[in-house]
């Protein structure tokens, strides 16, 4: 990336972060997706139960391999488990962990984190439950406003049908049709206004460049 277009990402991320800090989230930037982990991790001591939301972000930076060296209690979503209740358990035991890392959908230029749920277990446990949440996202991720953010999730909502394998039209044509099939992704669509009824327990890692969708 030229020197420019990072110069200009750092102040764009600089930029959200002072809005998300008076919004009373902890929040920070970092140039690169290394550094995040870096910060994250700093941020998690060994021996703590952590869960994970689905996220392409957290993928893309390895967190699962890192997760399961034996240093943390991890409720392990990606393991192969054969039946739906096994994985629904493990989603309730994230609503009780030490640190519930996940991404965003969506970010206002008014602070606010916008998200849309198949099953409600990214989103419940960012609103209550786990004592941290700690969510990392990519400029990409920064729109003018609560219109934006939900015109955004609705563009990226096929790819993400895509991706985990679900039977909707969208997976196949790539356009939302505000389905009503059983696979459905986009079932529960919150707002977190602010971070101020628990002040610091929503820390937000803001990576000044475009990472995940
Ligand atoms: S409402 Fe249905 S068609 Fe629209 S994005 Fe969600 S899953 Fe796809």
């Amino acid at each position: 990336m030229d020197e420019i277009r990072k110069w200009k990402n750092l102040c764009k991320a600089r930029d959200m972060v002072e809005i998300l800090n008076k919004k009373y989230f902890q929040a920070s930037y970092v140039q690169n997706t290394d550094e995040a982990k870096k910060k994250l991790f700093n941020m998690i001591e060994e021996g703590s139960t952590v869960a994970i939301g689905g996220s392409v972000t957290l993928s893309e930076m390895g967190l699962v391999d890192i997760l399961r060296n034996g240093n943390y209690k991890f409720f392990d979503r990606y393991q192969n488990l054969p039946f739906d209740p096994d994985i629904v358990d493990i989603h309730r035991k994230a609503l009780t962990a030490d640190f519930l890392l996940t991404g965003t959908n969506a970010i206002t230029k008014n602070g606010e984190l916008v998200n849309t749920d198949c099953t409600g277990n990214r989103v419940a446990p960012m609103i209550f439950g786990p004592k941290n949440v700690i969510i990392v996202a990519g400029i990409n991720k920064i729109v003018n406003c609560l219109e934006d953010a939900f015109k955004r999730i609705k563009e990226i909502a096929p790819m993400n049908s895509r991706r985990i394998r679900h039977e909707t039209p969208c997976a196949e044509t790539g356009t939302c049709v505000d389905c009503d099939c059983k696979k459905r992704i986009c079932n529960f669509t919150t707002i977190i206004h602010n971070g101020i009824k628990f002040e610091g327990r929503i820390k937000i890692i803001i990576i000044a460049e475009e990472i995940g969708y």
